[in-house]
């Protein structure tokens, strides 16, 4: 079989050439832009735009060493909320003496103003961190502090164990008490599946227990699903695989959502294959902040600014303006004091290597 190259012939610059789906369009740099033909109907062709839920204040935060100081957060999380994210996910209200790292959970959504276009959430761990929510959610008057909230649990008992001290069936069971009552106050619920794609403990988690947590959080009123690879277990093949059959499952008045982490540097390729997969949902963190707090090591959800080239240079729209969030990430190394993981943040966007 002859080998394929994606390298144009010159001679011949206004013939497509495809690669699995993509063509190369004519008069664009062939090595940086592939665009998704637009007549294709064919598998693997593009959604023209997606929605991108920036994690970073949560996921990012709780999982650094340092307890970074309330101000900071509120200032970055208003710098995200100006590039053109259309959702932040804010901060958790999980045990203070678990995670002293968001245990001003409270002060941050009193003091973080964000635009009116920009949906705000917080994590929810269980029922008692629904009522503080509540608690928080209406004092200051005028906007909600927060519009939306996701839960989780893992589909791995053992992980879950060691995430939150509850087996999977009693986190369900707390879970959905807290999905119904959200659903009650008008506000709107993402449940996240952990460990979906593999766990670190157990190995491979199967699809079918996966889609059945997925369902019942889904029957309990969640209109989000959000599918987490905790510990950067999953590969594309497998996640190319994963989303039609949540589909399938759920239905199509479910929105999928995707969360890969970079563990072992397949997030963005996890990311292009749930894209093809029909999924137009991701969440991802700046800087590549992140992890989770079991295992140890577990670090770097996908890079928001590096999952935001990668779909710009594709053309498919994020509405994000890639230089306002590479100078979050900056900022965020200033208070930090240390250097991020981030590849664009390094590299800089495509447009400006081209201009060299
Ligand atoms: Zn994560």
């Amino acid at each position: 079989m002859p080998r394929r190259t994606a390298t144009p012939n010159p001679s011949a610059p206004e013939a497509p050439i495809t690669v699995t789906g993509f063509a190369l369009a004519a008069g664009m740099a062939p090595e940086y832009r592939l665009v998704d033909m637009s007549a294709d109907t064919s598998e693997g062709a593009l959604p023209s735009t997606v929605t991108i839920r920036e994690v970073g204040p949560r996921d990012g935060f709780q999982n650094e060493p340092e307890i970074i100081p309330t101000a900071a957060k509120v200032e970055l999380i208003e710098a995200l909320a100006r590039t053109g994210l259309e959702r932040i996910e804010l901060t958790s209200f999980v045990r203070p003496d678990v995670i002293p790292q968001l245990a001003d959970a409270a002060e941050v959504l009193a003091a973080v103003r964000l635009p009116e276009s920009v949906i705000g959430s917080v994590l929810i761990p269980n029922e008692r961190g629904l009522e503080r929510s509540l608690e928080v959610r209406g004092a200051a008057g005028g906007r909600p502090a927060f519009d939306e909230v996701s839960v989780f649990l893992s589909a791995s008992e053992t992980h879950n164990r060691r995430n939150v001290g509850r087996g999977v069936a009693e986190s369900l069971a707390g879970l959905e008490a807290v999905i119904a009552l959200a659903t009650q106050e008008g506000i709107p619920c993402e449940a996240v599946v952990a460990t979906a794609f593999g766990c670190p403990y157990e190995g491979a988690v199967p699809r079918v227990r996966v889609l059945e947590l997925a369902e019942a959080l889904a029957a309990a009123g969640a209109r989000e699903l959000g599918f987490g690879d905790t510990t950067g277990m999953a590969n594309p093949v497998q996640v190319a695989a994963f989303f039609p059959a949540a589909r399938e499952a759920l239905g199509p008045g479910v929105e999928l959502t995707a969360h890969f982490h970079n563990t072992r540097g397949q997030g963005l390729a996890n990311a292009l294959a749930a894209l093809q997969a029909g999924v137009e949902s991701f969440e991802s963190s700046f800087g590549e902040l992140g992890g989770c707090p079991v295992p140890a090591g577990a670090t770097g959800n996908i890079a928001t600014e590096d999952l935001v080239s990668m779909l710009e240079t594709m053309g498919v729209a994020t509405g994000v303006d890639l230089d306002a969030l590479i100078a979050c990430a900056r900022r965020a190394q200033e208070i930090l004091g240390r250097p991020l993981g981030s590849h664009t943040l390094v590299a800089g966007p495509v447009g400006e290597l081209a201009a060299h």
